[in-house]
């Protein structure tokens, strides 16, 4: 993979540089935000790991402006321990996973090589559809009513999971071990967070809402029944 690092304190760059490439992945770094900004949108990384305390642009704003241009990399947002505001803000921005400093570089290595084999595992030319709602999942594109709708990579990845079994219930455990893996470390507002994005972009502005809550038991996607819902 090609990973963008941007991230002001170079000691921590060198380090997780080198684990990178040791790993096979192709590393740039920038080491200011709107410095990072421009590479992204000259590189067009698969991946960026962004912090969020930058100097110049700070990252929350660099990943609202990555979105903004439809930049489909994966975003992982580094925050320090403690910051659950900065990590919620920034999962509602778009990022699709976040780390806690201080990490481990083995932690970063493996949630990277997990999101890359996400990213290419489909089935082929595998087409799931619920209503008017399609979803190639090859192509890893989503379409309401025929528009294209885009979605960042791990919502596409919880909107997978569960057109896989329309009807289906998942609770928020089971979605975090499904999409994320690692269930202990994800709180139910990561969760959360990913369905609310999903609900804007999937069913505000249609009648039939596909996404439905289940008060205390968990999320599906199907129609809507007029009987039980
Ligand atoms: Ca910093």
């Amino acid at each position: 993979m090609r990973i963008l690092i941007i991230e002001d304190e170079s000691e921590l760059v060198r380090h997780i540089s080198r684990a990178l490439t040791r790993h096979g992945h192709l590393v740039s770094s920038a080491n200011e935000g709107n410095a990072g900004l421009r590479q992204a949108l000259h590189e067009l990384p698969d991946l960026v790991v962004l912090d969020l305390n930058l100097p110049g642009m700070d990252g929350l704003t660099l990943l609202g402006e990555l979105r903004r241009a439809q930049c489909p990399a994966r975003v992982i947002i580094l925050t320090a321990r403690g910051e659950v505001e900065s990590r919620i803000r920034g999962l509602k921005a778009g990022a699709d996973d976040y780390l806690a400093k201080p990490f481990s570089l083995d932690e970063l290595v493996a949630r990277i090589e997990a999101m890359g084999r996400r990213g290419t595992a489909a089935a082929p030319s595998e087409l799931l559809k619920v209503g008017d709602l399609a979803m190639d999942v090859l192509h890893r594109r989503v379409t309401r009513a025929g528009a294209l709708i885009p979605l960042s990579p791990r919502e596409f990845d919880v909107l997978q999971v569960l057109m896989q079994e329309p009807g289906r219930i998942f609770s928020r455990t089971e979605l975090c071990e499904r999409v994320w893996q690692r269930e202990h470390e994800y709180d139910t507002r990561t969760v959360e967070i990913f369905i609310t994005r999903l609900r804007k972009k999937i069913d505000q502005g249609f009648a039939l809402p596909l996404i439905h809550t289940t008060r205390g038991v968990g999320y599906t996607v199907r129609l809507p029944e007029a009987a039980n819902s």
